[in-house]
Protein backbone atom coordinates (compact mmCIF):
# COMPACT_ATOMS: atom_id res chain seq x y z
CA UNK A 1 0.00 0.00 0.00
CA UNK A 2 1.16 3.18 -0.83
CA UNK A 3 1.93 6.22 1.72
CA UNK A 4 -0.44 8.75 2.02
CA UNK A 5 1.23 12.06 1.05
CA UNK A 6 0.95 14.79 3.44
CA UNK A 7 0.51 18.52 1.86
CA UNK A 8 0.98 21.47 4.05
CA UNK A 9 -0.86 25.08 3.11
CA UNK A 10 0.33 28.58 3.76
CA UNK A 11 -3.36 30.51 3.97
CA UNK A 12 -6.45 29.73 4.07
CA UNK A 13 -7.93 32.47 1.76
CA UNK A 14 -9.69 31.16 -1.48
CA UNK A 15 -6.93 29.57 -3.13
CA UNK A 16 -5.74 27.77 0.17
CA UNK A 17 -9.51 26.69 0.79
CA UNK A 18 -9.84 25.34 -2.41
CA UNK A 19 -6.84 23.13 -3.36
CA UNK A 20 -7.11 21.58 0.24
CA UNK A 21 -10.42 20.50 -1.29
CA UNK A 22 -8.88 19.51 -4.40
CA UNK A 23 -6.19 17.57 -2.62
CA UNK A 24 -8.00 15.63 -0.08
CA UNK A 25 -10.22 14.50 -2.72
CA UNK A 26 -7.46 13.29 -5.05
CA UNK A 27 -6.50 10.79 -1.83
CA UNK A 28 -3.91 13.32 -0.21
CA UNK A 29 -3.89 14.44 3.61
CA UNK A 30 -3.99 18.23 4.10
CA UNK A 31 -2.81 20.86 6.95
CA UNK A 32 -4.01 24.37 6.25
CA UNK A 33 -2.05 26.69 8.31
CA UNK A 34 -3.76 30.37 8.72
CA UNK A 35 -2.09 32.85 9.99
CA UNK A 36 -5.33 35.10 11.27
CA UNK A 37 -6.55 33.70 14.39
CA UNK A 38 -10.23 32.75 12.81
CA UNK A 39 -11.58 32.38 9.29
CA UNK A 40 -13.56 35.67 9.27
CA UNK A 41 -16.47 36.79 7.48
CA UNK A 42 -13.94 39.44 4.96
CA UNK A 43 -14.61 41.27 2.58
CA UNK A 44 -17.51 42.69 -0.03
CA UNK A 45 -18.43 41.07 -3.17
CA UNK A 46 -16.80 38.60 -5.77
CA UNK A 47 -17.87 38.00 -9.06
CA UNK A 48 -17.96 34.45 -9.75
CA UNK A 49 -16.98 33.69 -13.41
CA UNK A 50 -18.46 30.32 -15.17
CA UNK A 51 -14.57 29.45 -15.58
CA UNK A 52 -15.09 29.15 -11.50
CA UNK A 53 -18.11 28.04 -11.36
CA UNK A 54 -17.71 24.93 -13.19
CA UNK A 55 -14.74 23.65 -11.08
CA UNK A 56 -16.92 24.35 -8.17
CA UNK A 57 -19.72 22.38 -9.65
CA UNK A 58 -17.01 19.67 -10.40
CA UNK A 59 -16.28 19.67 -6.61
CA UNK A 60 -19.94 19.31 -6.15
CA UNK A 61 -20.22 23.10 -4.33
CA UNK A 62 -21.44 25.07 -6.94
CA UNK A 63 -25.32 24.09 -5.37
CA UNK A 64 -24.07 25.35 -2.29
CA UNK A 65 -23.00 28.63 -3.58
CA UNK A 66 -26.36 29.16 -5.57
CA UNK A 67 -27.76 29.16 -2.28
CA UNK A 68 -26.09 32.35 -1.23
CA UNK A 69 -25.52 33.99 -4.55
CA UNK A 70 -27.14 36.18 -7.54
CA UNK A 71 -27.37 35.78 -10.74
CA UNK A 72 -27.30 38.57 -12.45
CA UNK A 73 -29.44 38.29 -15.64
CA UNK A 74 -27.56 41.23 -17.36
CA UNK A 75 -23.84 42.97 -17.77
CA UNK A 76 -24.77 46.72 -18.34
CA UNK A 77 -21.90 49.05 -19.56
CA UNK A 78 -22.72 52.32 -19.26
CA UNK A 79 -20.85 55.86 -20.20
CA UNK A 80 -20.03 58.04 -16.77
CA UNK A 81 -20.75 61.42 -17.20
CA UNK A 82 -24.64 60.34 -18.62
CA UNK A 83 -24.93 57.13 -17.66
CA UNK A 84 -25.68 56.24 -21.74
CA UNK A 85 -25.71 52.50 -22.26
CA UNK A 86 -22.38 51.79 -24.49
CA UNK A 87 -23.31 47.70 -24.11
CA UNK A 88 -25.24 45.11 -22.42
CA UNK A 89 -24.26 41.06 -22.46
CA UNK A 90 -27.22 38.87 -21.71
CA UNK A 91 -25.94 36.59 -18.66
CA UNK A 92 -27.89 33.64 -16.63
CA UNK A 93 -29.20 31.58 -18.78
CA UNK A 94 -27.15 32.81 -21.73
CA UNK A 95 -24.02 32.77 -20.04
CA UNK A 96 -24.50 28.85 -18.97
CA UNK A 97 -25.04 28.01 -22.72
CA UNK A 98 -22.24 29.37 -24.02
CA UNK A 99 -19.78 28.97 -21.12
CA UNK A 100 -21.32 25.85 -19.45
CA UNK A 101 -21.38 27.02 -16.50
CA UNK A 102 -23.80 29.98 -14.16
CA UNK A 103 -22.03 33.23 -13.65
CA UNK A 104 -23.12 34.36 -10.66
CA UNK A 105 -21.81 37.20 -7.48
CA UNK A 106 -21.51 36.14 -4.01
CA UNK A 107 -20.33 37.81 -0.73
CA UNK A 108 -16.96 36.97 -0.40
CA UNK A 109 -17.62 35.38 3.22
CA UNK A 110 -20.56 33.54 1.75
CA UNK A 111 -18.52 31.91 -0.61
CA UNK A 112 -15.28 31.31 2.19
CA UNK A 113 -17.89 29.68 4.40
CA UNK A 114 -19.01 26.74 1.97
CA UNK A 115 -15.32 26.45 1.35
CA UNK A 116 -14.68 26.23 4.93
CA UNK A 117 -17.52 23.62 5.70
CA UNK A 118 -16.55 21.85 2.55
CA UNK A 119 -13.45 21.46 4.49
CA UNK A 120 -14.68 20.28 7.18
CA UNK A 121 -16.50 17.99 5.72
CA UNK A 122 -13.03 16.32 4.54
CA UNK A 123 -11.31 13.89 7.27
CA UNK A 124 -8.12 14.71 5.23
CA UNK A 125 -7.85 18.80 5.83
CA UNK A 126 -7.46 19.82 9.32
CA UNK A 127 -6.90 23.64 9.80
CA UNK A 128 -4.76 25.25 11.90
CA UNK A 129 -5.53 29.03 12.39
CA UNK A 130 -3.03 31.92 14.03
CA UNK A 131 0.11 30.10 12.61
CA UNK A 132 1.74 32.64 10.81
CA UNK A 133 4.27 30.42 8.19
CA UNK A 134 7.75 32.47 8.18
CA UNK A 135 9.94 29.32 6.20
CA UNK A 136 10.80 26.60 5.11
CA UNK A 137 13.52 23.91 4.57
CA UNK A 138 13.77 21.12 2.14
CA UNK A 139 15.14 17.58 3.57
CA UNK A 140 15.48 14.66 1.02
CA UNK A 141 12.21 13.30 2.13
CA UNK A 142 9.87 16.44 2.66
CA UNK A 143 9.44 19.70 3.80
CA UNK A 144 9.56 21.30 7.34
CA UNK A 145 7.69 24.42 7.82
CA UNK A 146 8.63 27.34 10.32
CA UNK A 147 5.67 29.52 11.93
CA UNK A 148 4.92 31.96 14.72
CA UNK A 149 1.91 31.39 16.90
CA UNK A 150 2.01 34.46 18.90
CA UNK A 151 4.91 34.51 20.79
CA UNK A 152 5.83 30.49 20.05
CA UNK A 153 7.39 28.99 17.33
CA UNK A 154 5.84 25.85 15.46
CA UNK A 155 7.30 22.94 13.23
CA UNK A 156 4.97 21.60 11.17
CA UNK A 157 6.26 18.80 8.43
CA UNK A 158 4.88 17.73 5.40
CA UNK A 159 5.75 15.90 1.95
CA UNK A 160 5.30 19.36 0.22
CA UNK A 161 4.10 23.07 1.09
CA UNK A 162 1.61 25.11 -1.23
CA UNK A 163 2.12 28.90 -0.76
CA UNK A 164 -1.22 29.95 -0.77
CA UNK A 165 -0.51 33.17 0.91
CA UNK A 166 -1.22 35.83 -1.53
CA UNK A 167 0.09 38.77 -2.98
CA UNK A 168 2.86 39.01 -0.16
CA UNK A 169 3.76 35.96 -0.24
CA UNK A 170 6.65 34.58 2.33
CA UNK A 171 6.35 31.28 0.53
CA UNK A 172 7.50 33.19 -3.34
CA UNK A 173 9.94 35.02 -1.61
CA UNK A 174 12.02 31.67 -0.22
CA UNK A 175 11.83 30.20 -3.67
CA UNK A 176 13.89 32.67 -5.44
CA UNK A 177 12.48 34.12 -8.47
CA UNK A 178 15.16 36.44 -8.01
CA UNK A 179 15.34 40.60 -7.00
CA UNK A 180 13.21 41.72 -10.15
CA UNK A 181 10.24 39.68 -8.12
CA UNK A 182 8.23 42.52 -6.80
CA UNK A 183 4.82 43.09 -6.52
CA UNK A 184 3.83 46.18 -9.24
CA UNK A 185 1.92 49.04 -8.11
CA UNK A 186 -0.41 49.80 -10.52
CA UNK A 187 -0.84 53.67 -9.41
CA UNK A 188 -4.43 52.90 -8.54
CA UNK A 189 -6.93 52.06 -5.85
CA UNK A 190 -10.05 50.24 -5.54
CA UNK A 191 -12.47 51.64 -2.97
CA UNK A 192 -14.84 49.06 -1.93
CA UNK A 193 -18.03 49.73 0.35
CA UNK A 194 -21.27 47.59 0.68
CA UNK A 195 -24.34 49.43 0.93
CA UNK A 196 -27.37 48.75 2.54
CA UNK A 197 -30.01 47.25 0.36
CA UNK A 198 -32.58 49.90 1.96
CA UNK A 199 -30.16 52.75 1.53
CA UNK A 200 -29.31 52.07 -2.33
CA UNK A 201 -31.26 53.76 -4.81
CA UNK A 202 -33.47 51.54 -6.41
CA UNK A 203 -31.42 51.02 -9.76
CA UNK A 204 -28.95 49.87 -8.11
CA UNK A 205 -31.09 46.75 -6.98
CA UNK A 206 -32.04 45.48 -9.92
CA UNK A 207 -30.19 41.68 -11.03
CA UNK A 208 -27.72 43.11 -12.71
CA UNK A 209 -23.55 43.78 -12.91
CA UNK A 210 -23.09 47.58 -13.90
CA UNK A 211 -19.82 48.71 -15.22
CA UNK A 212 -19.72 52.07 -15.98
CA UNK A 213 -16.58 54.00 -17.69
CA UNK A 214 -15.39 57.67 -16.58
CA UNK A 215 -12.01 59.28 -17.32
CA UNK A 216 -9.09 57.52 -15.49
CA UNK A 217 -12.03 56.17 -13.07
CA UNK A 218 -14.38 53.46 -13.29
CA UNK A 219 -17.06 51.60 -11.12
CA UNK A 220 -18.85 48.70 -10.29
CA UNK A 221 -21.71 47.61 -8.90
CA UNK A 222 -24.46 44.55 -8.32
CA UNK A 223 -26.87 43.35 -5.85
CA UNK A 224 -25.81 40.63 -3.25
CA UNK A 225 -27.98 38.78 -1.02
CA UNK A 226 -31.20 39.12 -2.89
CA UNK A 227 -30.29 42.45 -2.62
CA UNK A 228 -29.80 42.89 1.10
CA UNK A 229 -26.41 44.26 0.28
CA UNK A 230 -25.18 46.43 -3.11
CA UNK A 231 -21.63 46.20 -3.49
CA UNK A 232 -19.70 48.38 -4.66
CA UNK A 233 -16.43 49.03 -6.20
CA UNK A 234 -15.15 52.48 -7.38
CA UNK A 235 -11.71 52.46 -9.17
CA UNK A 236 -9.65 55.57 -9.84
CA UNK A 237 -5.81 56.51 -10.16
CA UNK A 238 -4.51 57.16 -6.76
CA UNK A 239 -1.07 57.81 -5.72
CA UNK A 240 -1.76 56.55 -2.20
CA UNK A 241 0.14 53.19 -2.16
CA UNK A 242 0.00 52.11 1.57
CA UNK A 243 3.61 50.39 1.68
CA UNK A 244 3.71 48.28 4.72
CA UNK A 245 0.60 47.52 4.88
CA UNK A 246 -0.07 43.86 5.51
CA UNK A 247 -3.82 43.61 5.64
CA UNK A 248 -5.15 45.53 3.04
CA UNK A 249 -8.49 44.76 3.33
CA UNK A 250 -8.89 46.79 6.55
CA UNK A 251 -7.98 49.80 5.27
CA UNK A 252 -10.88 52.94 5.89
CA UNK A 253 -11.50 55.72 3.94
CA UNK A 254 -13.84 58.75 3.89
CA UNK A 255 -16.91 58.86 1.90
CA UNK A 256 -15.11 62.66 1.57
CA UNK A 257 -11.92 60.66 -0.16
CA UNK A 258 -14.20 59.23 -2.82
CA UNK A 259 -17.51 61.17 -4.11
CA UNK A 260 -15.13 64.55 -5.18
CA UNK A 261 -14.15 62.14 -7.83
CA UNK A 262 -17.56 61.37 -9.26
CA UNK A 263 -18.44 64.49 -9.08
CA UNK A 264 -19.65 64.93 -13.11
CA UNK A 265 -21.13 62.01 -12.86
CA UNK A 266 -24.23 61.07 -13.67
CA UNK A 267 -27.03 61.38 -10.97
CA UNK A 268 -27.26 57.81 -10.51
CA UNK A 269 -23.72 56.85 -10.04
CA UNK A 270 -23.33 59.50 -7.82
CA UNK A 271 -26.84 58.55 -5.68
CA UNK A 272 -24.88 55.49 -4.95
CA UNK A 273 -21.68 56.51 -4.53
CA UNK A 274 -23.57 58.87 -1.75
CA UNK A 275 -24.90 56.42 -0.59
CA UNK A 276 -22.17 54.63 0.55
CA UNK A 277 -21.01 55.48 4.37
CA UNK A 278 -18.04 52.76 4.67
CA UNK A 279 -15.44 52.29 2.40
CA UNK A 280 -11.90 50.65 2.21
CA UNK A 281 -9.49 51.92 0.18
CA UNK A 282 -7.32 48.99 -1.68
CA UNK A 283 -4.13 50.26 -3.57
CA UNK A 284 -4.20 47.73 -6.20
CA UNK A 285 -0.55 45.49 -7.17
CA UNK A 286 -0.21 42.73 -9.34
CA UNK A 287 3.16 41.29 -10.41
CA UNK A 288 4.78 40.03 -13.58
CA UNK A 289 3.66 37.16 -15.06
CA UNK A 290 6.64 34.20 -14.43
CA UNK A 291 6.88 30.67 -15.64
CA UNK A 292 8.12 28.86 -12.66
CA UNK A 293 5.85 28.80 -9.22
CA UNK A 294 7.88 25.78 -7.68
CA UNK A 295 11.01 24.74 -6.33
CA UNK A 296 11.84 21.42 -5.29
CA UNK A 297 8.67 19.93 -2.98
CA UNK A 298 6.90 23.38 -2.88
CA UNK A 299 5.00 25.07 -5.25
CA UNK A 300 2.58 28.17 -5.20
CA UNK A 301 -1.31 28.78 -5.78
CA UNK A 302 -3.57 32.16 -6.24
CA UNK A 303 -2.59 35.46 -5.60
CA UNK A 304 1.33 34.08 -4.33
CA UNK A 305 1.46 32.83 -8.00
CA UNK A 306 -0.21 35.06 -10.05
CA UNK A 307 -1.51 38.27 -8.25
CA UNK A 308 -3.61 40.37 -10.88
CA UNK A 309 -5.87 43.53 -11.37
CA UNK A 310 -9.20 43.15 -10.48
CA UNK A 311 -10.47 44.36 -14.55
CA UNK A 312 -11.60 41.30 -15.45
CA UNK A 313 -12.46 39.89 -11.90
CA UNK A 314 -10.32 36.73 -12.58
CA UNK A 315 -7.87 36.50 -8.99
CA UNK A 316 -10.15 34.60 -7.34
CA UNK A 317 -11.60 32.53 -10.16
CA UNK A 318 -7.73 31.63 -11.69
CA UNK A 319 -7.21 30.37 -7.70
CA UNK A 320 -9.88 27.58 -8.11
CA UNK A 321 -8.50 26.79 -11.61
CA UNK A 322 -5.28 26.25 -9.57
CA UNK A 323 -6.97 24.04 -7.07
CA UNK A 324 -8.57 21.76 -9.63
CA UNK A 325 -5.40 21.44 -11.73
CA UNK A 326 -3.83 20.43 -8.43
CA UNK A 327 -5.79 18.35 -7.31
CA UNK A 328 -5.70 16.62 -10.76
CA UNK A 329 -2.12 17.11 -10.87
CA UNK A 330 -1.58 14.46 -7.56
CA UNK A 331 -4.74 12.37 -8.95
CA UNK A 332 -2.67 11.83 -12.43
CA UNK A 333 0.75 11.53 -10.90
CA UNK A 334 0.40 9.53 -7.71
CA UNK A 335 2.88 10.05 -5.31
CA UNK A 336 5.95 11.44 -7.06
CA UNK A 337 5.59 15.21 -5.62
CA UNK A 338 7.82 17.00 -8.02
CA UNK A 339 6.14 15.88 -11.06
CA UNK A 340 2.64 16.40 -9.85
CA UNK A 341 3.97 20.35 -8.64
CA UNK A 342 5.79 20.01 -11.88
CA UNK A 343 3.08 19.30 -13.92
CA UNK A 344 0.68 22.11 -11.99
CA UNK A 345 2.91 24.31 -13.29
CA UNK A 346 2.77 23.65 -16.89
CA UNK A 347 -0.98 23.40 -16.81
CA UNK A 348 -1.51 26.55 -15.16
CA UNK A 349 1.56 29.53 -15.79
CA UNK A 350 0.48 30.10 -18.79
CA UNK A 351 -3.05 30.29 -18.48
CA UNK A 352 -3.19 32.54 -15.22
CA UNK A 353 -0.12 34.95 -16.99
CA UNK A 354 -2.28 35.79 -20.00
CA UNK A 355 -4.94 36.64 -17.68
CA UNK A 356 -2.46 39.11 -15.52
CA UNK A 357 -1.44 40.43 -19.13
CA UNK A 358 -5.07 40.56 -20.19
CA UNK A 359 -6.43 42.45 -16.61
CA UNK A 360 -3.07 45.29 -16.77
CA UNK A 361 -4.77 45.94 -20.62
CA UNK A 362 -8.42 45.80 -19.53
CA UNK A 363 -7.34 48.85 -16.86
CA UNK A 364 -6.16 51.26 -19.98
CA UNK A 365 -9.21 50.52 -22.07
CA UNK A 366 -11.35 51.18 -19.29
CA UNK A 367 -9.78 54.47 -17.85
CA UNK A 368 -9.47 56.23 -21.59
CA UNK A 369 -10.66 59.53 -21.66
CA UNK A 370 -10.92 62.17 -24.30
CA UNK A 371 -10.78 61.12 -28.06
CA UNK A 372 -9.73 57.66 -26.90
CA UNK A 373 -12.94 57.44 -24.61
CA UNK A 374 -14.51 58.22 -27.45
CA UNK A 375 -13.28 55.73 -29.96
CA UNK A 376 -13.49 53.00 -27.12
CA UNK A 377 -17.13 53.35 -26.44
CA UNK A 378 -17.62 53.78 -30.22
CA UNK A 379 -16.07 50.43 -30.75
CA UNK A 380 -17.57 48.89 -27.74
CA UNK A 381 -21.60 49.97 -29.56
CA UNK A 382 -20.25 48.53 -32.75
CA UNK A 383 -19.28 45.24 -31.26
CA UNK A 384 -22.59 44.72 -29.75
CA UNK A 385 -23.18 41.89 -27.64
CA UNK A 386 -22.50 38.49 -29.41
CA UNK A 387 -18.95 39.66 -30.11
CA UNK A 388 -18.54 40.92 -26.96
CA UNK A 389 -19.28 37.68 -25.35
CA UNK A 390 -17.18 35.82 -28.04
CA UNK A 391 -14.17 37.84 -27.40
CA UNK A 392 -14.49 36.57 -23.44
CA UNK A 393 -14.92 32.87 -24.46
CA UNK A 394 -11.19 32.07 -24.14
CA UNK A 395 -11.11 33.12 -19.73
CA UNK A 396 -14.93 32.16 -19.40
CA UNK A 397 -14.63 28.69 -20.42
CA UNK A 398 -12.63 26.55 -18.92
CA UNK A 399 -8.98 25.71 -20.15
CA UNK A 400 -9.81 21.86 -20.54
CA UNK A 401 -13.11 22.48 -22.79
CA UNK A 402 -11.21 24.21 -25.32
C1 LIG B 1 -10.91 45.36 -5.51
C2 LIG B 1 -10.82 43.89 -5.83
C3 LIG B 1 -11.90 43.24 -6.39
C4 LIG B 1 -11.81 41.89 -6.71
N1 LIG B 1 -12.89 41.28 -7.29
C5 LIG B 1 -12.78 39.99 -7.68
C6 LIG B 1 -13.89 39.35 -8.31
O1 LIG B 1 -14.95 39.95 -8.48
N2 LIG B 1 -13.74 38.06 -8.72
C7 LIG B 1 -12.56 37.37 -8.54
O2 LIG B 1 -12.46 36.19 -8.95
N3 LIG B 1 -11.50 37.96 -7.92
C8 LIG B 1 -11.59 39.24 -7.48
N4 LIG B 1 -10.54 39.83 -6.84
C9 LIG B 1 -9.31 39.05 -6.59
C10 LIG B 1 -9.47 38.12 -5.41
O3 LIG B 1 -9.91 38.83 -4.28
C11 LIG B 1 -8.12 37.46 -5.09
O4 LIG B 1 -7.49 37.09 -6.27
C12 LIG B 1 -8.32 36.22 -4.25
O5 LIG B 1 -8.92 36.56 -3.03
C13 LIG B 1 -6.98 35.52 -4.01
O6 LIG B 1 -7.17 34.46 -3.12
P1 LIG B 1 -5.92 33.79 -2.44
O7 LIG B 1 -6.47 32.72 -1.55
O8 LIG B 1 -4.91 33.41 -3.46
O9 LIG B 1 -5.22 34.94 -1.59
P2 LIG B 1 -5.76 35.75 -0.34
O10 LIG B 1 -7.21 35.97 -0.42
O11 LIG B 1 -4.87 36.93 -0.19
O12 LIG B 1 -5.53 34.75 0.88
C14 LIG B 1 -4.25 34.53 1.42
C15 LIG B 1 -4.43 33.93 2.80
O13 LIG B 1 -3.14 33.62 3.32
C16 LIG B 1 -3.04 34.08 4.64
N5 LIG B 1 -1.62 34.32 4.86
C17 LIG B 1 -0.86 35.32 4.34
N6 LIG B 1 0.41 35.19 4.74
C18 LIG B 1 0.45 34.09 5.54
C19 LIG B 1 1.49 33.45 6.26
N7 LIG B 1 2.75 33.92 6.24
N8 LIG B 1 1.19 32.33 6.98
C20 LIG B 1 -0.07 31.84 7.00
N9 LIG B 1 -1.12 32.43 6.34
C21 LIG B 1 -0.84 33.53 5.61
C22 LIG B 1 -3.90 35.33 4.68
O14 LIG B 1 -4.30 35.64 6.00
C23 LIG B 1 -5.07 34.90 3.80
O15 LIG B 1 -6.05 34.21 4.53
C24 LIG B 1 -10.62 41.18 -6.47
C25 LIG B 1 -9.53 41.82 -5.88
C26 LIG B 1 -9.63 43.17 -5.56
C27 LIG B 1 -8.45 43.83 -4.95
Amino acid sequence: MTRQLHAAIAGAGIGGLAAAIALARAGLRVTLLERAPMIEEAGAGLQLAPNACGVLRDMGLLERVEHFATQPELLRIRRARDGAELSRLKLAAAAEARWGAPYLVVHRADLQRVLVEACAGERAVSLRAGLNVTGFAVGKTGVEIGARAGGDIVRVDADFLIGADGLKSVVRERIGLGLADKPVWSGRAAWRALVRGADAPPFALAPETNLWLGKQAHLVHYPLRKGELVNVVAIAEDPWRAQGADDLWSIASEPADISPRFANWAPEARALVGAAQEWRRWPLFDRDPVQRWRGDRVALLGDAAHPMLPFFAQGAAQAIEDAAALGAAFTRRGDDVNAALEAYQNARTARAGAVVIASRKQGAIYHMSGPMGFARDAVMRRLGAGRTMQRLDWLYRRPTEK
